[in-house]
């Protein structure tokens, strides 16, 4: 067995503890006080109507001085905004280094896992807030169901203008190895479980992580109840017999609220596409073709291309339908390209 852990020798565990309590960002103000406008925006924003964060009458029937800021709000202050893409250098120091080492050990790939907050105060307008951000643990290699990977715990301390802890934030994320790729180098391992579950090692079925799940309602069941059964089912209004896809509970032509379906024959051709590189999920292999098809029956729908290269998908290239069983509890339908008609 070839792998990561041969090259990780004491040496590349010592360079990793060496960053325990090492700074990744240097103690940064925030570009702005705390303001009744950015206040108003985030509460509207998460839909947090309590008035003591914007009704100083309300905020001193409380017990308070004033309006005070939303506590979870306290990561805001400090955010780098525009600035960290205009000079992202300027932002955060060390933290460029680490990932580095880490990914001179294979962990490339990166998960937020947790994020937990300690408030000891209220901010108020007026308070100007400032973060330093260190690295409290880098935790031994561990196998989970996205692959093998560390967790990167890093504390972030938010201090008021007298110096004054108000808030801290510990930081989790997990840098891994992707499973897909660690299952083709060294065979299946891992399970499909979330990163924050350890998982033992898995079977060789759950080699690599589940795809997301559709968002299945009652519109929409009857097409992923087909699916599961093989066959790729069309809304049709009962009224006026037109197809539509996606699903949706109304006749856009004629309103009505009838609908059967029908079996698409599985024929139709490439309506357009695109070859995914990025974000890589880990459930996908890439570059991905990913086609909206045109179906003989006339409705489009998005799925993905199989039995071709990326770069050999052509625009209204017939294809016909294949059908993916991605994971017990998911089906979804796939095109091919067609077979070439004998003369
Ligand atoms: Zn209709």
């Amino acid at each position: 067995m070839t792998g990561h852990s041969t090259r990780q020798d004491t040496g590349y565990e010592e360079r990793l503890r060496a960053f325990t309590g090492r700074e990744l960002r240097a103690a940064t103000p925030a570009q702005d006080p705390v303001n009744q406008p950015m206040i108003r925006h985030w509460a509207e924003a998460m839909g947090d109507t309590n008035p003591v964060y914007t009704d100083a009458g309300s905020a001193r029937a409380t017990g308070r001085d004033g309006v005070v800021a939303p506590a979870s709000m306290v990561q805001a202050w400090t955010m780098p905004g525009y600035a960290a893409t205009v000079s992202p250098q300027a932002v955060r120091s060390g933290f460029d280094e680490l990932v580095g080492l880490l990914a001179e050990g294979g962990y490339t790939s990166v998960v937020a896992t947790d994020s937990e907050f300690s408030f000891l105060r209220e901010l108020v307008p007026g308070d100007h807030v400032t973060v330093r951000e260190t690295v409290e643990s880098i935790s031994e290699e561990k196998r989970t169901g996205l692959g093998a990977g560390r967790f990167v715990t890093t504390l972030k301390t938010y201090t008021d203008q007298h110096g004054e802890t108000v808030a801290t934030q510990r930081w989790r994320t997990l840098r891994f190895r992707p499973a897909s790729a660690a299952a083709r180098e060294e065979g299946p391992e891992g399970s499909p479980a979330a990163a924050r579950e350890e998982g033992p090692e898995g079977s060789p079925e759950a080699a690599r992580a589940l795809r997301p799940r559709p968002a299945v309602n009652r519109d929409n069941a009857f097409f992923f109840d087909g699916t599961k059964r093989h066959r790729l089912l069309v809304q049709r209004c009962t009224a006026c017999s037109l197809l539509r896809h996606p699903p949706g509970p109304c006749c856009p032509e004629c309103n009505s609220f009838e609908w059967d379906t029908v079996e698409a024959s599985g024929r139709g051709r490439v309506h357009g596409f695109v070859v995914n590189h990025h974000p890589r999920h880990p459930a996908f292999d890439f570059p991905m073709a990913v086609a909206v098809v045109a179906l003989a029956e006339g409705t489009r729908l998005i799925a993905g291309l199989t039995g071709v290269a990326p770069e050999d998908v052509e625009i209204d290239m017939p294809v016909v339908l294949d059908w993916l069983d991605a994971d017990p509890d998911l089906t979804l339908p796939v095109f091919r390209p067609a077979p070439t008609e004998a003369p």
